[in-house]
C-alpha cells in the first residue's frame, strides 16, 4: 500500500495575537491507497478546518502535507489550481450542479476541461454512471431530478477524474435516509472495486459506520480512532456510538 496523504503537526490559528483561536492542534495521521476513512467529532472541534486544509482551499498555520507525495503547503494559487483539478475529487452537501446542463454533461464537464479524447470519455461516464446508479437519468437536467439523484450526479462528476483522494464534506446532510444509503453504498462499492480513497467528514454515525476506520477528533486534537476490520457494519456502527457518547455534545442529531 502507498501513503496517498500524510500529515504532520498540523496546526491551524486562526485570528491575530492577543485575540487567536487554535482550531487544530498537531493533527498528525497519514492515508494510504484504497482506504475510506471518516473524519468526525462535536460540533466546532475543527473537522472542518482540517478538510478544508487538506482541500488547499486554506492553509496551515503550521505543520507539513503531502498529497501524492506533493507537499501542498508551499504551491501558488496556479500550482494549487492544477493540484485540486489533477488529484482531488470533492463532494459537498450542496449539489453545485449546473442547472443549465444536463446530468451526463455535468458529469463529464472536469474530463472535456482536460481535453480527454470523446470515446474515452463516453466510456467513463457510463460506467460511472452504473457504479452510481444513475444511467436512467443522464440526459436528464438538475431541476427534474430529486436530491438524491442531485447527490449521486455530483458524486460522479467528483470521480470521474480519477481522483487520488476523494474529499466529501458531510455528502448525506441533506438526503433523505433512504437516498443517503444509496449514496454511501455507491461511495463503499467505489472504494472496495476501484481502490477509491476516500476521506469523508461527517456528524452523523450513520454515515461514518459505512468507512473502514473512523478517526475522532475533539478540539482540535486527535482523540480516538476506530477500525472496522471484520465488524459488521452495524457493530461498527455501535462502536461509533459509543465513542461519540464519551466525547459528549453534537452527536445528538447522529442516530
Ligand atoms: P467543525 O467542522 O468540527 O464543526 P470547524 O472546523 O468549523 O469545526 O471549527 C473549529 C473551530 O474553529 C470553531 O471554534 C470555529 O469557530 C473556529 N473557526 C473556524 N473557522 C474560523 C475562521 N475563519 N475564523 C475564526 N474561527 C474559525
Amino acid at each position: 500500500m502507498t501513503t496517498i496523504l500524510q500529515a504532520q503537526n498540523v496546526t491551524k490559528t486562526f485570528g491575530a495575537k492577543g485575540n487567536s483561536y487554535t482550531a487544530l492542534q498537531n493533527i498528525s495521521l497519514s492515508i494510504e491507497t484504497g482506504e475510506y476513512v471518516g473524519i468526525m467529532g462535536p460540533s466546532g472541534a475543527g473537522k472542518s478546518t482540517l478538510l478544508n486544509i487538506f482541500s488547499t482551499i486554506d492553509t496551515p498555520t503550521s505543520g507539513e502535507i503531502t498529497i501524492d507525495n506533493q507537499n501542498i503547503v508551499n504551491m501558488n494559487e496556479e500550482q494549487l489550481s492544477d493540484f485540486r483539478r489533477n488529484k482531488l475529487g470533492f463532494i459537498f452537501q450542496d449539489y453545485n450542479l449546473l442547472d443549465t446542463l444536463t446530468v451526463k454533461e455535468n458529469i463529464l464537464l472536469p474530463l472535456a476541461l482536460s481535453r480527454v479524447p470523446a470515446a474515452e470519455i463516453e466510456q467513463r461516464v457510463e460506467d460511472i454512471a452504473d457504479t452510481f446508479g444513475i444511467r436512467e437519468i443522464l440526459d436528464k437536467y438538475p431541476y427534474h431530478i430529486s436530491g438524491g439523484q442531485k447527490q449521486r450526479a455530483a458524486a460522479s462528476r467528483a470521480i470521474v477524474s480519477k481522483p487520488s483522494l476523494i474529499l466529501a464534506d458531510e455528502p448525506t446532510g441533506a438526503l433523505d435516509s433512504k437516498s443517503a444509503a444509496g449514496l454511501l453504498e455507491s461511495l463503499s462499492k467505489l472504494n472496495q472495486h476501484n481502490q477509491a480513497t476516500i476521506l469523508m467528514v461527517t456528524h452523523d454515525a450513520y454515515a461514518a459506520s459505512y468507512c473502514k476506520r473512523v478517526i475522532f477528533i475533539n478540539d482540535g486534537q486527535l482523540f480516538q480512532e476506530l477500525h472496522k476490520e471484520d465488524m459488521t457494519r452495524q457493530v461498527f456502527f455501535g462502536q461509533i456510538l459509543e465513542v461519540l457518547a464519551k466525547l459528549g455534545g453534537g452527536h445528538h442529531d447522529a442516530v
